[in-house]
């Protein structure tokens, strides 16, 4: 049966490669926290602090400090990842779209250029965390003319299916995006393999 080829965009963290569960047990280790992984997109109260930019400001100087001192930990992707991407590769046109900070950027291509070589036509970085220059990952996929986004942020998700006009948004089923009712075009999706299937399901209607 043919397929058509879709414009495929895919999250980055917690979806090529892994993140909030070393990030918070990293956090609570260092903060003598009990930070637990289905609050990490909440509020402060979750995370012990007053004010939410100190969190965040702690899970910056951790991100920044892996790139000094252990930078394959954003370099080397689920491999379930390489091969779900490589295959669809085949068909599709797939490009990243990460709500990670600029200064992100050398990882992020350093990753993609030694396991997704020629496999992504683009890598945007939308600052998710920085208010004066971030992107909604909704306007990005309009931007892109995306059809599919991939991604484990329920947010971002939303804002695919409502601002970015896509056809369909699958979710990758974590504990912080399991608290509200899902938008009809958004499917949660329980491990790459069935995000695999969905896009060949789309592929072939
Ligand atoms: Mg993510």
């Amino acid at each position: 049966m043919s397929e058509r080829s879709l414009s495929i965009g895919w999250d980055c963290d917690d979806v090529l490669i892994p993140f909030i569960y070393p990030a918070v047990e990293h956090y609570n280790l260092t903060y003598n926290a009990d930070v637990d992984v289905a609050h990490f997109y909440d509020g402060p109260e979750h995370w012990g602090v007053d004010d939410l930019s100190i969190a965040a400001g702690r899970v910056q100087v951790y991100m920044r400090d892996k790139i000094v001192n252990s930078p394959q930990d954003f370099i080397n992707p689920n491999p379930d990842a390489v091969e779900v991407v490589h295959s669809l590769s085949r068909v599709h046109r797939q490009f990243i779209i990460t709500g990670r900070s600029d200064f992100m950027q050398p990882m992020t291509n350093e990753m993609v250029d030694t396991h997704f070589a020629d496999k992504f036509y683009k890598i945007i970085h939308t600052n998710h965390f920085d208010e004066h220059i971030s992107r909604t990952k909704g306007s990005v996929c309009l931007e892109e003319s995306a059809d599919v986004l991939v991604d484990d942020g329920l947010l971002h998700c939303e804002s695919a299916v409502e601002e970015g006009e896509v056809e369909v948004a699958l979710l990758l089923d974590e504990p912080w995006n399991r608290d509200r009712t899902l938008h009809p075009k958004i499917i949660r999706c329980a491990n790459l393999w069935v995000v695999r299937e969905e896009i060949q399901k789309i592929a072939r209607s």
